[in-house]
């Protein structure tokens, strides 16, 4: 994702552009269809870039082990800075912590890097396939979404399960 940010740099300090974003990003470990819509806002030496932005990703719940698309929300919000002058393509004095992006000579703001951090920030740890999973059998492996199994609810010693039976014989 390039925006080509020369025209606005044209412009005075806070003057902003809205973009529609709806596109498949590929980054390192996967793609990602993302959509939304950001603002840029000119600041002194670089790009104020805003907004929210929507994907999902495929994980495996954390409690039945199953494949589902879990939504993510990508709240952005982040400083791009210009490293050379526009007009005498001198160097530009950057911040000095690190994490901030930068627009190249070029004038492109490429969104790629910050959306796909800003994805694996939104991955959740242990994800559930909704809030309510029932977890899987833990003798059969079942899932249990699908319905209960056959198992008992926990694992008897199987000479307990016959007396249980002869017990239930006599008391027919
Ligand atoms: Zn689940
Ligand atoms: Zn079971």
């Amino acid at each position: 994702m390039q925006i080509s940010v020369s025209e606005l740099f044209k412009e005075s300090i806070g003057s902003t552009r809205q973009y529609e974003i709806d596109e498949t990003f590929d980054v390192g470990d996967g793609s990602y269809e993302v959509q939304g819509e950001i603002k840029l806002v000119r600041t002194g030496q670089g790009m104020l870039v805003k907004g929210t932005l929507r994907t999902e990703i495929e994980v495996t719940c954390g409690r039945c082990l199953s494949l589902f698309h879990c939504p993510l929300i990508l709240n952005i919000e982040d400083e791009y800075f210009l490293t050379t002058d526009m007009v005498s393509g001198a160097s530009l004095p950057l911040p000095e912590e690190p994490g901030y992006f930068t627009i190249d000579e070029r004038y492109v703001l490429d969104l790629t890097e910050a959306i796909h951090q800003y994805i694996m920030l939104a991955i959740p740890m242990k994800p559930l396939c909704r809030e309510s999973c029932a977890g899987i059998c833990p003798t059969c492996g079942h899932n249990l979404n699908q319905g209960p199994c056959d198992c008992l609810p926990q694992k008897v010693d199987p000479r307990w399960s016959e007396l249980n039976r002869l017990t239930l014989a006599n008391d027919a």
